[in-house]
């Protein structure tokens, strides 16, 4: 007889969780609070749906932290193998300048998100939409609210693939932490990652800058250095260079009021290199000097301005310095809604090397619910998409 398999949450683990499992050992059942699956998946395609990255295997399994609990599933389904997968289900992908992979173009998100729905149709997987969890019942089923009734489930096995916290919107809310708690599960309170920063820019800067982006601009701090560009803010600054520091400039606001991290406006030169390129001056003002012998722009130098004194900037020796390390004080973080992922929800070490928890059989955890974080480009969706597929094989050669 087939077992039955609940999975909690109808986003991206779950989904390829879904279309993996063998339907010919489980009735598979996903249980979604929206009303309709994929949500999220459909907020990640606004802009740019980066699916994953096309760098070698170790170095993606790198990006993670930690690295360690990502790398059976990574390895047994990576980004060659999502690429590949989706192309055999009809959606084509191309891998961009920054070598981050993309649907190729003319293809939206819900072309990506129905393609996956209709393999699921095929494997026979049941979609109970404005299903939302609500914990166990005292005799340890499922409960599900459902057009304000409770519903009681006891599948044979339960996989919860709730999401993060932030981008309440698409029904990725992290309310259930209590439930888990109350399982005497550990649980760490979400926080925002890759998200803005905010900064307290002088308002001359703010008032040419805001809305504008610096390209081609590397950000540093004491752990990680990430090349791309920023956008300048009201709030402070965004953009996949900031992002990417989220995890330090945390680090740092957890000890003191202030986080330092360093821009590089010119990554491509050494110090010594930009040293040179000012010595040759002629009888040109700074602001000209810059503009001619290192081509920054308007908007870079009236960065420099803005947050060097004026002895730095009139200083060639010390200007050289603050281009490549120009320091940048973050006062806080964007709230966690406006988050594009979260760190935070269930400790790692509450699940096996399967997600199992360990003190919960038959019951599994994937996805963003869990303690881990990664930047943007694409690690985000791969690490959910492996985790689905990684448990389907588990659970496949289980029975
Ligand atoms: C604006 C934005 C842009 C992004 N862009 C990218 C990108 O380009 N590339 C990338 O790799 N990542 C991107 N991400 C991140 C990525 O979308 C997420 O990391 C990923 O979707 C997480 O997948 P998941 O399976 O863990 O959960 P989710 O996809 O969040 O799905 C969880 C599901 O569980 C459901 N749920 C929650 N609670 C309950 C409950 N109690 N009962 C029933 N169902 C419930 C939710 O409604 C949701 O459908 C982006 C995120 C945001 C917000």
């Amino acid at each position: 007889m087939k077992k039955s398999i609940a999975i909690i949450g109808g986003g991206a683990g779950a989904l390829l969780l879904a279309a993996h499992l063998n339907s010919s050992l489980y009735s598979i059942t996903i249980y979604e609070k929206n009303a309709a699956p994929g949500r999220k998946l459909l907020v990640a395609g606004d802009g740019g749906f980066n699916l994953t990255h096309s760098e070698e295997v170790g170095q993606f399994i790198s990006r993670y932290s930690p690295s360690s609990f990502i790398e059976k599933s990574m390895l047994s389904f990576t980004n060659t193998d999502l690429r590949n997968w989706l192309k055999s289900i009809g959606i084509e992908t191309y891998i961009g300048s920054s070598k981050r992979v993309f649907p190729l173009n003319g293809i939206k998100p819900i072309d990506v998100l129905n393609a996956i729905l209709a393999v699921l149709k095929q494997n026979k997987v049941i979609i109970e939409t404005q299903h939302t969890w609500q914990g166990w019942s005292s005799e340890g089923e499922l409960i599900l609210e459902h057009n304000s009734e409770q519903i009681h489930v006891k599948p044979d096995i339960t996989v919860f693939a709730l999401g993060g916290g932030s981008w309440k919107i698409t029904g990725s809310e992290g309310s259930w932490l209590s439930y888990f708690e109350q399982k005497g599960i550990k649980t760490i309170p979400f926080m925002p990652s890759n998200c803005a920063v905010q900064i307290n820019w002088n308002k001359e800067f703010l008032l040419k800058a805001e809305g504008k982006s610096i390209k081609n601009i590397a950000m540093k701090s004491d752990t990680a250095e990430r090349k791309g560009e920023c956008v300048i803010t009201q709030f402070g600054m965004e953009g996949g260079a900031v992002y990417a520091l989220s995890g330090a400039i945390r680090k740092q606001l957890r000890q003191a009021e202030k986080a330092i991290i360093y821009m590089d406006l010119k990554p491509a030169f050494t110090e010594e290199e930009i040293r040179n390129k000012l010595s040759n001056r002629g009888n040109k003002s700074v602001t000209k000097l810059l503009e001619d012998n290192l081509n920054l722009n308007e908007l870079q130098v009236a960065l420099l301005k803005s947050m060097i004194t004026k002895e730095e900037f009139t200083s060639l020796e010390l200007l050289a310095s603050k281009i490549k390390n120009l320091p940048i004080t973050i006062v806080g973080l964007a709230p966690i809604d406006e988050a594009i992922s979260t760190i935070g929800g269930i400790s790692l070490s509450e699940v096996d090397h399967t997600f199992q928890f360990k003190n919960l059989k038959h019951n599994y955890c994937i996805g963003e619910m869990l303690d881990w974080d990664a930047p943007t480009g694409g690690y985000l969706l791969q690490a959910c998409f492996s985790m689905g597929y990684y448990l389907a094989q588990e659970l496949n050669n289980q029975t």
